[in-house]
């Protein structure tokens, strides 16, 4: 493809994507097709001859969409928002385009210092601290993932607590040796599980905290508890994980008391604030995070929440020497004079890949072309449609809030006057009746046993006019099963 030829099919492309945008309000949220309906669509064999890029959009139109949930739907309410504004899009043309490799400072110095003054800019604007800048001896990363973020925080973790394995020898060298004890509540995302697997610490490794008396937030007691009564058994306590908005049910984990307590046994403190952390663009969401400065981690996905295409998360550390420490090795193929001099940062040794896209493009347009006013313009209006439709649940008889709404995550259940149980059968059926009818979109989780469904409001389209809707279609539902039941 000649940069000529690449123009003219870049508009139809550009066209496809737009249209698609423009309409997706009119498709179904939920696909609808059948296991292996999409695979059943597609020629087995791959073309021999080059063939033109319009029969390809004919497939994508013909298969494609039909195979896809819209996730840029307006009524798409489940899981937490994967906002991918077009400007982003526009940003990762940019990366793609000048398709670089920044796994190292002098790869492409710019792909290394955008990302720098980028996340030392937002480190400013989410209030987290200049020790988290690369001025303040710390800084931060973009990283795939949130697991990811979770995976080489862990690793940094292990690396720091060598000093007091009982051999004197260091976690680079011999590995993990089953003392290691990483803490979490029951409430934690999967991907902390997930770290401890991929770092060959085993489940036991896994101790779950319990919480606070009527919350699901980590009690800061229970940790501590927990963390003498380990430490005492010879035990070593590596890492705490409190998360700010889990993916259940938006809980807050107390930062600042959580990271007093780790602190005194010199424990790693990852904060995951895969969604919620965002927030703290607004000042008035900032006490969300409040004791930040005292952990020694901070992730928030910008690929959640903050109009940003996956994949975007943002991973902050209060010592740059930490992941370098834990993951950099140097091949000779890799020497060169500028990691030598020690004046860069070589984002190879913040991660586990070797190569990395120059992601920072496509965040760095989103803040140029919405400013921080627009993005929290962007959270405020979610914040306030969640908290207007939390009012709705309070007033109707026939729902109930399953816990006090965070920031824009509602999570209720329907109410049919007969018993836990009715009321689970029931609010499962009204989940399912409207996620085939393909007007909206819902998830579910438990709590404490329960049937909760999530009503996570941020897609970037969505409007006071898809809440209304959907709130009608929930009573109209609600109604229908509950007649159905009766
Ligand atoms: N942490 C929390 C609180 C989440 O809600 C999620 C995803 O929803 C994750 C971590 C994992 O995010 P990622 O897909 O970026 O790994």
């Amino acid at each position: 493809l000649d940069p000529e030829e690449f123009r003219r099919l870049g508009h139809q492309l550009v066209d496809w994507v737009a249209d698609y945008r423009a309409g997706v309000a009119d498709l179904p949220v939920r696909s609808e097709v059948a296991p292996g309906w999409v695979r059943s669509q597609l020629p087995a064999e791959l073309p021999e001859e080059p063939r033109p890029l319009d029969a390809l959009l004919a497939e994508v139109d013909r298969v494609v969409v039909p195979g896809t949930t819209h996730w840029q739907h307006p009524s798409f309410f489940g899981y937490f928002p994967a906002n991918a504004s077009l400007t982003s899009l526009l940003g990762d043309m940019l990366s793609t385009g000048l398709g670089v490799q920044g796994m190292l400072w002098s790869t492409s110095p710019a792909c290394t210092e955008v990302e720098q003054v980028l996340l030392d800019g937002l480190a400013g604007a989410l209030g987290l601290g200049p020790e988290f800048t690369f001025a303040g001896g710390g800084g931060g990363s973009i990283q795939d993932s949130a697991s990811s973020s979770a995976l080489v925080a862990l690793l940094a973790a292990l690396h720091r607590s060598s000093k007091t394995r009982a051999s004197g020898e260091g976690w680079r060298e011999t590995g993990v040796d089953g003392t290691e004890r990483i803490y979490v509540t029951a409430e934690t995302h999967s991907s902390l599980a997930k770290a401890v697997r991929v770092a060959g610490l085993g489940a036991r490794a896994l101790r779950i905290v319990d919480p606070s008396p009527g919350s699901l937030a980590m009690s800061p007691a229970a940790l501590a508890a927990a963390l003498a009564a380990d430490a005492a058994a010879g035990l070593r306590p590596i890492l705490v994980c409190p998360t700010v908005g889990t993916t259940g049910t938006g809980a807050i984990d107390p930062v600042r008391a959580v990271a007093e307590v780790a602190r005194e046994h010199g424990v790693w403190v990852h904060v995951d604030a895969a969604w919620a952390g965002v927030a703290a663009l607004c000042p008035e969401f900032r006490d969300l995070l409040d004791g930040v400065e005292l952990v020694d981690s901070f992730c928030t996905n910008a690929h959640k929440w903050l109009l940003t295409a996956f994949d975007a998360s943002l991973l902050w550390v209060r010592d740059a020497t930490a992941l370098p420490g834990a993951l950099s090795i140097t091949p000779e193929y890799l020497r060169n004079a500028a990691t030598d001099s020690g004046d860069v940062v070589d984002y190879r040794d913040w991660q586990v890949s070797l190569g990395r896209r120059f992601r920072a493009l496509k965040l760095w347009t989103v803040v140029h072309s919405y400013g921080l006013a627009g993005l929290r313009a962007h959270v405020r209006e979610h914040v306030a449609l969640a908290a207007a439709f939390a009012d709705r649940v309070r007033e109707d008889p026939g729902f109930a809030l399953a816990v006090e709404p965070s920031l824009a995550l509602v999570c209720l259940r329907v109410v049919t006057g007969g018993g836990d149980a009715a009321d689970d059968a029931a609010s499962r059926r009204v989940l399912e009746h409207i996620n085939a009818s393909g007007a909206a979109l819902l998830t579910h989780t438990v709590v404490d046993g329960r049937y909760v469904i999530r009503v996570a409001i941020g897609s970037m389209a969505t409007t006071k006019e898809h809440v209304d809707a959907l709130w009608a279609q929930l009573v109209a539902t609600a109604a229908q099963v509950r007649a159905e039941v009766a």
